[in-house]
């Protein structure tokens, strides 16, 4: 950690308000100093051992005189001796004593995945309390120091707030940026923090610098990777290596379902002749005709001498399901090593190792043990959980959910998230991708390549591990205030992913976005239902989630006069009442599809009742969807007697929910990332 005097010296080098300063290592030079900078001042301990000094006794505000400067100076080296006994004391500053003023935090962290990550928000010595704070990853252009500004909700102590003048928010930009500057300058600056940086109408001044410096800062890596040919993904022939008849070995259930692969299948087993019914070969160098994937599921110290015979087969991608690598330690990571080697000696790539595999249902191809494989779709599905594949793959089937592809990315040992997303960018079956992320080892190269799919295709995005449990404990506010997850959040808003929190979220959020008609256009949103009790929460979860309801023009409101009973609610959400018929809803429907320049959603939100059964309202909203480009999207609630319309829904490729929290979640999920 630097001293305060070199914090402040490195700051106004790059033109950041510090105050006038000097330090001092005895009671008399305190007084001297203090008479030179003009009373008052303020005075604080410098001790590298000491990160919060008020914490320590070690600041002392408000000193008026010479004699009281020299009194200040002993008893603030008191306190810290008392504070802790073992601690360095090299001196105490002495610096002018800044007007009050509003006490903002600006602060920088270096993140293991995606670099440099600069914070801003409410300081002061409540920071943690109040955490109304906002990141970014560096580089940042103006405009995004523009947001920040405007983004943390003590936005209108700058801005002015009840008649108390605004701040200046001018020179507040320019300074985060200066800031901004210094973090990516220099190089060796992993941490700091300006707590408090006083904002005045006219200026700022920063009152504390905590400089944390490392002279061998982690190094971040930008890897290009290049694009994986497509047919690596679609063998025409698989040889499972470890295949076995016996239904207790991971080999079997592998073996099994690949049984019904529509190419060529080649079991190996050195001791048997025949698996499942196949001829088996003793090693993949026996089958007498190429070979363009390997699965191999034999134990772990087995696998060097097998990578080593596709090597020479020429196998150009092999699937490592065998588990006892770089998760078991040290030997583990030196066998991944050896298996990499020998793999890049023949230029074999590995899916895995210690992974479930590779899941392409258009292609009838299933590398995984799964216990029953998923059904044909458009979402690509890439996770950093095997455990979590398993669970969502069943619970798919039930809900009648399809894939494009399912990969299980293991110890990432040479393909990485960066290479499946390369894949399912170009994969024409592939409509919307989920990812389930755990780490990221790279994060800029990650941002950059989910960036290029998102542009392309809906990215969902859940990260586990937002729990702050466990957190190392940090050395400065900035460390604490900002966890790996909020940059985790930061990055996917950056390269346009939605972060989603659950997993069945995370595929409702992709069916959505997958259906043919995608992305909403705009926020702007209409609610039709025939419960007055949902059109209620229907406006609660709204403004909830960001999404506008827009009012009905009179006009409209006149229009639908004509075929609606004089009591409707004349406003949006349309509340049709409880004894709407289908014709009802039609009338509504062809008339907002008239006029569906002013919304860009329409949300359909119906029960079963015995004037409308679900499937009448389903075709209804079908035939609406069918009237206009806007985006409908259906929530049918209540039990089984509205399957049959939802049945009908999901058909016709119309987004629609069960419940009707959901809807909006979701919805808002989609519009933060579009039109924040
Ligand atoms: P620490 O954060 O290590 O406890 P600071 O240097 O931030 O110590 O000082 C604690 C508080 O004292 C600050 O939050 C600020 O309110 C006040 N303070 C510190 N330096 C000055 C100064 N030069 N002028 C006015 N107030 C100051
Ligand atoms: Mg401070």
């Amino acid at each position: 950690m630097l001293s305060e005097s070199e914090g402040y010296d490195l700051l106004r080098e790059y033109g950041v308000p510090v105050p006038a300063f000097e330090s001092v290592t005895s009671p008399k030079a305190a007084g001297a100093a203090a008479e030179r900078i003009g009373f008052p001042v303020v005075m604080k301990i410098v001790s590298p051992q000491i990160v919060h000094k008020s914490d320590a006794g070690g600041v002392i505000v408000g000193v008026g005189s010479e004699e009281q400067a020299a009194a200040a100076f002993t008893k603030i080296v008191e306190s810290a001796k008392e504070y802790d006994s073992e601690a360095e004391i090299v001196g105490v500053i002495v610096e002018e004593q800044a007007a009050p003023g509003l006490e903002l935090i600006i602060g920088g962290k270096t993140d293991p995945a995606f670099g440099k990550v600069l914070t801003f928000g409410m300081g002061g010595t409540l920071v943690e309390l109040m955490k109304d704070v906002t990141l970014r990853i560096l580089p940042i252009t103006e405009e995004e120091v523009r947001c920040m500004v405007h983004e943390i909700n003590a936005y209108p102590l700058i801005a002015g707030y009840r008649g108390m003048k605004p701040r200046d928010e001018e020179g507040l930009v320019q300074t985060i940026l200066s800031v901004a500057r210094f973090f990516e300058e220099a190089a060796n600056v992993v941490e700091f923090d300006i707590n408090p940086l006083r904002l005045y109408e006219k200026g700022s001044l920063a009152v504390d610098a905590r400089v944390i410096v490392d002279d061998h800062p982690p190094e971040l890596v930008i890897e290009d990777r290049l694009e994986l040919p497509l047919e690596y993904f679609n063998p025409r022939s698989v040889a499972v290596i470890g295949a076995s008849s016996d239904s207790k070995k991971m080999g079997y259930a592998v073996m099994h379902n690949l049984l019904q692969f529509p190419g060529q299948l080649y079991p190996v087993n050195n001791k048997r002749s025949d698996v499942q019914g196949l001829k088996a070969y003793r090693s993949v160098k026996d089958i007498p005709a190429p070979v363009d994937m390997a699965v191999v599921t034999v134990p772990a110290n087995f696998v060097p001498m097998v990578i080593e015979e596709c090597g020479q087969k020429g196998i150009p991608i092999v699937v490592v399901i065998t588990a006892g690598f770089k998760e078991m330690g040290e030997t583990g990571r030196a066998l991944e090593e050896r298996i990499m080697a020998i793999a890049k000696g023949y230029g074999t790539r590995i899916i895995g190792p210690n992974c479930l595999g590779l899941i392409v249902p258009p292609r009838g191809l299933d590398t995984t043990y799964v216990h029953e494989s998923p059904r044909a779709g458009n979402i690509a599905f890439i996770s950093q959980s095997g455990a979590i594949i398993n669970t969502v793959v069943d619970w798919s089937l039930a809900e009648d959910i399809g894939f494009s592809a399912v990969v299980s990315v293991g110890n990432q040992a040479d393909l990485n998230f960066l290479d499946y997303l390369n894949w399912v960018k170009r994969d024409p079956k592939t409509k919307g991708v989920i990812l389930y992320i755990e780490e990221i080892k790279n994060g800029k190269a990650f941002m950059k390549v989910v960036e290029e799919v998102a542009r392309e295709k809906p990215v969902v995005a859940i990260k586990s591990g937002s729990s702050t449990k466990g957190q190392a404990a940090a050395s400065s506010h900035t460390g604490s205030l900002s966890g790996s997850y909020d940059v985790y959040m930061e990055a996917f808003r950056r390269s346009g992913v939605i972060p989603v929190h659950t997993l069945t979220g995370t595929f409702q959020v992709a069916e959505m976005l997958a259906s043919p008609k995608g992305y909403p256009q705009g926020k702007r949103a209409v609610v039709i239902t025939n419960a007055g009790g949902f059109a209620v929460l229907s406006s609660d979860y709204s403004e909830r989630y960001g999404i506008e309801l827009v009012d009905l023009p009179p006009e409209i409101v006149e229009e639908m006069n004509g075929f609606l009973p004089e009591f409707w609610n004349k406003n949006n959400p349309i509340d049709l009442l409880g004894d709407a018929t289908d014709k009802r809803f039609q009338k509504t429907f062809e008339l907002l599809a008239k006029h569906d320049d002013l919304w860009d959603i329409a949300f359909v939100v119906s029960f079963p009742n015995l004037v409308l059964s679900s499937e009448q309202i389903a075709n209804e909203i079908v035939r609406f969807s069918g009237l206009t480009g806007k985006m409908i999207v259906g929530t049918l609630l209540g039990g089984d007697s509205m399957q049959r319309g939802r049945s009908i829904l999901r058909e016709h490729q119309i987004p629609s929910f069960e419940e009707l929290d959901f809807t909006f979640r979701v919805m808002g999920r989609i519009l933060w990332q579009q039109f924040r």
